[in-house]
Order: C-alpha cells, then structure tokens, then sequence
C-alpha cells in the first residue's frame, strides 16, 4: 500500500469494529485494526463458558485469523487511551510502551461496553459481571467451586447457601444463565456427587423490573418464567439489591444466603465519549449522527454499543445485529468517500428479532408481531448463532458440542481453572491452619 493511501483506523475487533474491517476490504486504504484482546469474542454465547457447555475457544477467533486474508488490514495488539481529534491521532499502550500516536485519516471507534453496579462498586467484589471470557471462566470456577466445596462440607446445613444460585439481572443472560444451570446440575452432575444432590440447587432471578426479559413481550416474557419456574427457577422481581456480600444478597429486606452471586445486570459504554469530549446520552454513549459521525468530525465514527443512535423516536437497542450493520454502513461509507462516489442514505437499522434460550430444547423468539417458543425457536436460535460464529470451524465445533451435549448432557469443559496460582477462596483462607493459609497468600 502507498504512502498516500488513507489511513482507517478502527478501534475494537468486536461485532461493529470487524464489520467495519470487512466492508473495507476492497477499498483502496490501508486499514488498520486495534483492539485490547487478540481475538473477537462472541458475547451471546459467553453463558455457555460461564456454564460449562462450551470452552472459551469455542466462542473466540484470533482476529488476526479471521482478517488474514484482508490484505489491506493490519491488526495491532494494543489499548487505545484517548483521541485528538484535531490532530487526528489515537494513544495506544501496549506491553512495552504507553500513549504512542497513530495518526488517522477516518476513525472508527467501536470499544463496545463494560460492567455498571450502577454505583455500587463494591457489589463487583461479591458479584463477578459476565462480558470477556475471563469473567466466564472465572463464573464456571465459581459455579462448579461451589458444588466442590458443598461436597466436601459434612455439615448439611452448610449445604443451602452454597448450593443457592443467585443471578442479578433477569434480562436475556440472566434468563439464558439460569436455564443453562439448571440444566447442568438436572442432567450433568446429578449422579457424581455423594453428600450432596446438586438438583437441589436453588436458581434465584432477581430484578428491580415487573418480569423477566423485559425486551420481549408479556406474553413470551411469561413463557420464559414459567419454564425457569419447571426447571426450580426461583423470582425476586420488582425489587432492587440493595447490599451484595460474601453470604449472598440482600432484596425487599429478605436475607439470601448464597456464596455464588453473578451480576448480568448492567453496562456502561468505553470511555469513547471522554476521549473525543463529545455530547453523551445520560448512560454515557456517544450520540451520533444521522451517519454515525460525530458532530463536526465527518471523519470520526462511533458504532455498536458505546454509540447512542435514535431510531423512529426510540434509542436503539445495545444488540449484536445493531453493532454490526452499523459497522457495516460505516465502512462502506467510509469506501464511497475514499473512491469519490456519493454519500449513502443515513443509517437504518434493520431488526431482524430477538431470541433467548431457557435450558434445554427451549427458546424464544420475537421478530416484528411474530412470535414462538418452545423447541422450534430453540432450533431457529441454534441456527442463527451459529450462522453468526466468525470463523466456519467454530461453527463445525459448537454444532458437534451442542449435538453431545443434547444426548448425553456431558459437556464441553467443566475444569476449574486457577489462572492465578494457588489461590483460595477467602473462606478457606481464614479457616485454616497457618501453613494453607501461606500457600493461599
Ligand atoms: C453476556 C452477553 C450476552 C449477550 N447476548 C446477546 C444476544 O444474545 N444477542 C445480541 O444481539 N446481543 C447480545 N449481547 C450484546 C452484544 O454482544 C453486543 O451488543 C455487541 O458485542 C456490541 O458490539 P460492539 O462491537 O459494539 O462491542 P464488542 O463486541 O463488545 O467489541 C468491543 C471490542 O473493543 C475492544 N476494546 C474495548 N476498549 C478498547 C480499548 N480501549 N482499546 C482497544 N480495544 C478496545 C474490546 O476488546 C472488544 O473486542 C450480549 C452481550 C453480553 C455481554
């Protein structure tokens, strides 16, 4: 590529940043692709890590793979801190050097969202959030921790908090999160444990909302609930958390004992606002144009989750297909731009439906006024994330998984995994005697 090639950085190798990158693909710039992680992580199956069923390869490609290909894309490793837009230059630290400069012809900032405790920070300590595949890994230690330590505990009484399941936030992953333990303790572990019955497990679901997957209707929303309520699904709805702890939850004044509390409740966007000091939403999303530029910067774009867009009177949704035909769009408007062809329409988005799975074989479904549960949504469900999985052998590897899975309920990886060394949960740490409690240290 020439010197004299417009440069187009796209900051974020998720669902709108790798958009951009493929509509890019035949035009004449050099493109070039940063992002924190090495790989693109498909978020909506990130559950399934957290619960056993698949491993984290499964769900995440190096972007590098999927690109390679992309002659005129470049990928960076690295960790974009801020934006001058009237220089026209992102910082990016990496593993030997902070805040180097990378100037920018068009840009492309698609850095997604991050956990809110909705200024409860101190929840986070007690109530891991599920968004990269570390938090999942690090939710399936505790998830199967939890059945580990309840077996080993002669004391029964011991056995109801360690065996309660509590999961803040009764939207689409709460919902799917839920669903996928029942299952795993109803048709996986139930007979490899001696002092314990792991069906005995309590699944709580709470919400400050009326009723669970709120983005559905009343009708598939209650269909969701009285599938979880089949599978011992318990409901605290219509109420906020107002203390997390390490002996569980307290709602509505009522105490729930639990040593497993997960929050699927909140996002925040990046920091993306901050570094181009932009108008916000009130969550703190960049508004954009009708183009997904920012006002006065027709060279800077923001798309996917950290961008606040109003459709029809109503801010469209934090989704996967919003991110990616947004970062669609933007490439290919960016491509017309370079090779002097007309700017295309404003962005439309089109919404092909929302889907959610509650354990096994059961899903639902809601495109427009139509809607479905039950096996065929499930079936529908399994098509379209697998459809939507980057690379064609992750597709092959999921669809074998979930056929396994299905028959015999044994599933993917069910390892705890310390990436951190020895260390212990806190409880054990204070019990015991001081030569353990070094080796936790
Ligand atoms: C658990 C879970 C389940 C979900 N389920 C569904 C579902 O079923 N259906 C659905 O449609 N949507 C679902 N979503 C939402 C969907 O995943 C998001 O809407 C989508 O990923 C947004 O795409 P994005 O490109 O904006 O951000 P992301 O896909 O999050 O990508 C952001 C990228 O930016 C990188 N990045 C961030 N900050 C920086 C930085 N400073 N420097 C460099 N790189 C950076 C990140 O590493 C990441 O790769 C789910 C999300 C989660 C967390």
């Amino acid at each position: 590529m020439g010197e004299n090639i417009p440069r187009v950085v796209i900051v974020g190798g998720g669902f709108g940043g790798l958009g951009a990158a493929k509509a890019l693909k035949n035009a004449a710039a050099n493109v070039l692709l940063i992002d924190r992680t090495s790989h693109h992580l498909f978020q909506p199956l990130l559950y399934q890590v957290a619960t056993s069923v698949l491993t984290p390869g499964q769900i995440g490609s190096p972007i590098r793979g999927i690109v390679g290909k992309q002659k005129n894309t470049t990928v960076i490793l690295g960790e974009v801190t801020g934006v001058d837009k009237d220089k026209k230059y992102v910082l990016v630290s990496d593993a030997d050097r902070v805040d180097v400069p990378i100037p920018y012809d068009f840009l492309i900032l698609a850095t997604g969202v991050t956990h809110s405790y909705f200024g409860h920070n101190e929840f986070e300590k007690f109530a891991p959030g599920l968004k990269n595949l570390a938090d999942a890994v690090a939710i399936r230690n505790k998830i199967l921790q939890a059945f580990e330590q309840a077996e080993a505990e002669e004391d029964p009484a011991r056995h109801r908090d360690l065996l309660t399941f509590v999961l803040v936030g009764a939207g689409p992953t709460g919902v799917e999160m839920a669903g996928a333990i029942a299952v795993l303790v109803r048709n996986t572990l139930r007979s490899e444990f001696r002092r314990i019955h792991p069906e005995s497990a309590r699944i709580m679901l709470l919400d400050m909302a009326p009723r669970v997957l709120g983005p559905f209707s009343e009708r598939l929303s209650g269909a969701a609930k009285t599938r979880l309520e089949k599978l011992g699904g318990e409901f605290r709805l219509g109420h906020g958390v107002y203390q997390i702890d390490a002996d569980g939850v307290l709602v509505a004044g009522e105490r729930i004992l639990s040593k497993t509390v997960i929050w699927t409740a909140g996002v925040a966007p990046s920091p993306a606002g901050k570094w181009l000091d932009v108008s916000t939403d009130r969550a703190g999303r960049v508004r954009v144009q009708p183009d997904l530029s920012v006002p006065g910067h027709p060279e800077v774009f923001v798309v996917g989750d950290t961008a606040s867009l109003d459709q029809d009177g109503k801010p469209l949704p934090g989704v996967a297909q919003v991110a990616m035909q947004q970062g669609r769009y933007t490439g290919r408007l960016i491509g017309r731009r370079i090779s002097g062809q007309t700017a295309p329409a404003p962005f439309r988005y089109f919404d092909k439906g929302n889907m959610a799975v509650v354990g096994k074989g059961f899903a639902v479904l809601q495109s427009g006024k139509f809607q479905l549960s039950g096996f065929p949504a499930w079936l529908a469900w399994a098509g379209v994330h697998l459809q939507f999985l980057a690379q064609s052998s992750l597709r092959v590897s999921v669809f074998v998984q979930w056929v396994w899975t299905y028959l015999t309920g044994q599933r993917g990886s069910r390892l705890i995994v310390n990436h951190h060394g020895a260390e212990l949960p806190e409880t054990i740490i204070q019990q015991a005697p001081p030569q353990l409690a070094t080796l936790g240290k």
